[in-house]
């Protein structure tokens, strides 16, 4: 299986389906296409029905039942594009085997190093074979590991009929670094009771708690006038923007944060005397304080509102996700499924809150169910990203677990 998976993986992220929240086609980018309708062929070959593709570049597939028991139909979804924070063009995967735990030359000339002095979990992977980079770009197994995982799992039970399962419904998406992954997504159509996304992190992740997200865009209006006249006249839009910055709990920051604590996070700060403009995000699991955050945003607004003028500065609050955690909890079989399936694998599952989202925290609210699963890779979205292939074997071992425990049921 081994092999199988790193011959998939090496050719997924070799084209480039980096995707980009400027385009407002779906998908975003034309590489995600071309990966797309290479999986519709590939889903062919190993012999799955109902492929299909749509008009969005969303890929389906169905494993037919092989059992005369009543099992839910299931699913498994990963995403085909890769993160806006780094290239992903001509990604050149490195394989190292049986993994020493000294450091990984990632690249020789610009002396890029992958090290367990900066990343200690490192030394989980002695004796592994491990997929890195060239140091130039990111690798892209967030989320092409998930796709060959899902696709090795099919292949093997197709290939394997003595293994009972229901209906099994694939799909592989597009733009979910970007945020739109379920927004063209037909639930209808995939038809699946309960889905998983296979897009966590390291070995045994098991998520189903996400932060509720929103976006707060706020400009501030400002009036230039020469410095040398411009007593009782110049308003600094960049003042009044750190003014309104100074107000948020400086604590309440993603670097000061973590477990089930919430924050606002400013992403980008853009100002001259005449205008700024200030980019936000909000994050907290609890829906209360999430509210609460959004008014405390509100409220500040409204304080320098009333001290520069109305419409010297504008808020633009938008919801972008919520915490699948008020879907889930409903349907926790899925989840303890998914926990069953690790143990029965000696593989032990580690639950924890997500300190972002999946495209399981919008399909959930869409009528889907998704918890999120490990795929074994690790520093996702940069350069110094890499994967386990031996988890990899595990990730996939666990697809065919779940589909096996969900007919056992
Ligand atoms: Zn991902």
């Amino acid at each position: 299986m081994k092999a199988e998976i790193i011959e998939r993986f090496t050719s997924y992220v070799k084209v480039d389906t980096q995707s980009n929240e400027e385009i407002t086609t779906c998908p975003s980018t034309p590489g995600q296409l071309t990966l797309a309708n290479q999986l519709v062929e590939e889903l062919k070959t190993i012999g799955l029905e109902e492929v299909t593709i749509d008009e969005n570049g969303y890929v389906m597939a169905t494993l037919p039942s092989n059992t005369t028991k009543q099992a839910p139909t299931i699913g498994f979804l990963s995403h085909v594009d890769t993160a806006t924070d780094f290239t992903g063009k001509n990604v050149k995967p490195q394989i190292v085997e049986n993994y020493d735990g000294n450091d990984i030359i990632l690249n020789k000339e610009l002396n890029v190093v992958l090290s367990p002095k900066d990343f200690p979990s490192l030394s989980n992977y002695i004796g592994h074979t491990l997929i890195t980079t060239d140091g130039t770009t990111l690798l892209g197994a967030d989320d092409k590991s998930g796709v060959a995982e899902i696709m090795t799992a099919m292949a093997y039970l197709v290939q394997h009929p003595e293994i009972k399962h229901g209906k099994v419904r694939v799909a592989f998406t597009p733009d979910e670094e970007i945020g739109r992954g379920p927004h063209k997504f037909d639930v209808e159509r995939f038809n699946a009771k309960f889905a998983y996304t296979v897009d966590g992190g390291p070995l045994g992740e098991l998520e189903y708690e996400s932060f509720n997200a929103a976006s707060a865009k706020i400009t501030v209006k400002g009036t230039n006038i020469h410095p040398g006249t411009a007593k009782g006249k110049m308003v600094n839009s960049a003042k009044i923007a750190m003014e309104l910055h100074n107000k948020l709990p400086v604590a309440e920051a993603p670097e000061y944060t973590e477990g089930y604590e919430g924050f606002y996070h400013l992403i980008s700060f853009n100002g001259e005397v005449e205008e700024t403009k200030l980019s936000y995000i909000i994050r907290d699991h609890d829906r209360d304080l999430f509210n609460a955050r959004k008014d405390f945003m509100k409220k500040i607004v409204g304080e320098l509102q009333e001290k520069y003028g109305q419409d010297r500065i504008l808020l633009e609050l938008h919801d972008q996700y919520y915490n699948m955690k008020d879907k889930i909890e409903p349907v926790m079989e899925i989840v303890d499924i998914a926990s069953q399936a690790m143990k029965n694998l000696d593989i032990e599952p580690k639950i924890a809150p997500i300190r972002g989202g999946t495209d399981g925290s919008q399909l959930s609210y869409m009528g889907l169910p998704t918890p999120n699963i490990f795929t074994g890779g690790e520093n996702f979205h940069g350069k110094y990203e890499f994967i386990s292939v031996d988890n990899m074997v595990k990730a996939t071992n666990v697809i065919i677990e779940i589909v096996k425990l969900f007919e056992e049921k």
